[in-house]
């Protein structure tokens, strides 16, 4: 909860209440709606408090108490914060009116609206109950990461004017993830390479954001103003999300519940589950499901990460395993193109083998495709033996014949060899070029039933 929390003794035998009051209401009408609504007799035990919205709470000391509301006037005031912020007041009773000590060393029993937001209470401490206080219940308890509301659990984000950002997409998913904490929406009304503008989608609110450039040739993004308040009605507000996108989703999905696991078993059903206890937003199936696998993606890697990955993880394959003998091949671009690896344990073993190599190419699935060949033989004992294999981005004539360049440093120059594959013209071509010695049989069945 960041800088912000509260302590609060929930009556959980009465819970908390909501009412439909109108702006004008009496504070007299209001205590008693209140009174008969907590079947309270004595209307003079009865005392209102309510902690200031969180946007106010930020500007004041960290230990402000609670606002005490005992008058028409503060209730009028009260109303009025209502037009802006979701808030709740807190109910207290005590048995003696007239001998109680008006300070704040009692716990009050908590009148918990529905809607209200943990997450806006000030950072205080009720102290030890008074001997006075009437206790609401026995079953009182004391709120902790295990009674807490889900709400408690939300992470928070803040942007502040003078931030810097790397870029502009990292601003735009900071907002996403703000307006999912502060559950509104936003409109962007400038994107452009060097300016940003966005607004609270309710026409006439004053929450706005203006970003720049720090400089011509720079990415990077300097928050100039952002006024982070609404003047827009809280009901309003909270009806729509549509920045919530799937990406945005997944990151706090990742980055709130995932707990460094690799999201294994986990469903779209249950982040949704999660965005709507602890966000209180309602995402549909599809977007759940991108946010999944956008969070499986950030927590394993995407298949273009593991690309990337390919030298270091060759290079400890051969720290680990002293004599094998691996190959990268990238082309102009400094992009993938083929990879050979014979593990050193198989190349010490092939001079005890038959004679006969077999040669496979599989396709592979998933994103950038591609060709795994495969060179096998068979022990003594008719087990496949594999030899090398490699991954190459297509089944042609040079790929094979970059294939075979590299077995040769494995399995010699094909003399007493003989090849076994399909009848494809640029495996033949490919090594009567690289292994002109050998010899060629074609296999009429596959790899798997040899
Ligand atoms: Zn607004």
């Amino acid at each position: 909860m960041g800088n912000v929390g509260g302590e609060f003794v929930l009556d959980q035998c009465k819970k908390g209440n909501s009412f439909f009051v109108e702006d004008d209401i009496r504070y007299e009408d209001f205590v008693r709606m209140v009174c008969g609504d907590y079947n309270i007799s004595e209307m003079n035990a009865v005392e209102f408090s309510y902690m200031l919205p969180k946007r106010m709470m930020e500007q004041m000391a960290s230990n402000t108490f609670p606002i005490s509301l005992s008058s028409h006037r503060q209730l009028a005031s009260f109303i009025t914060l209502l037009k802006t912020d979701i808030m709740c007041i807190y109910v207290s009773v005590t048995a003696n009116k007239g001998h109680r000590d008006v300070n704040r060393n009692q716990k009050p029993a908590v009148g918990e609206n529905a809607a209200a937001d943990f997450g806006s209470f000030g950072n205080f401490h009720y102290e030890k109950p008074s001997q006075e206080t009437m206790k609401p219940s026995q079953e009182t308890v004391k709120p902790s990461l295990g009674t807490m509301k889900p709400t408690q659990l939300r992470k928070s984000e803040t942007i502040k004017s003078g931030d810097v950002f790397s870029g502009k997409k990292e601003l735009i998913m900071k907002l996403r993830k703000i307006s999912v904490i502060d559950r509104f929406d936003f409109i962007i009304k400038k994107s452009w390479k060097r300016l940003f503008y966005a607004k609270c989608f309710v026409p006439g609110c004053s929450w706005k954001i203006r970003a720049s450039a720090m400089s011509i040739s720079s990415p990077e993004f300097l928050v100039r103003k952002y006024t982070d308040f609404h003047t827009c009605s809280a009901a309003v507000r909270y009806s729509r999300n549509r920045q919530a996108n799937a990406k945005c989703i997944g990151e706090m999905y990742v980055e709130g519940f995932s707990g460094g696991s690799d999201l294994r078993g986990i469903r779209p059903k249950h982040i949704m589950g999660c965005m709507r206890a602890v966000y209180e937003i309602e995402i549909g199936y599809t977007k759940a499901h991108g946010a999944l696998a956008y969070a499986r993606d950030m927590v394993r890697g995407t298949h273009a990460s593991g690309y990337q990955d390919l030298p270091t993880y060759l290079y400890r394959i051969k720290e680990a395993n002293p004599g094998t003998i691996t190959e990268l091949e990238l082309d102009t671009e400094n992009r993938f193109k083929y990879l050979f690896i014979a593990f050193s344990a198989c190349i010490k073993g092939f001079p005890f083998m038959r004679r006969v190599i077999v040669i496979n190419g599989a396709h592979l699935s998933g994103k950038f495709r591609g060709v795994m060949l495969v060179a096998s033989c068979q022990d003594g004992d008719r087990g496949i033996y594999p030899i090398a294999f490699g991954i190459v981005n297509g089944e042609d004539a040079s790929a094979w014949e970059w294939f075979f360049t590299q077995l040769r440093h494995v399995v010699g120059d094909g003399r007493n060899l003989a090849f076994v594959s399909d009848r494809c013209p640029a495996i033949a071509k490919s090594l009567t070029n690289v292994f002109p010695e050998a010899h060629r049989a074609y296999a009429f069945i596959t790899l798997d039933k040899t």
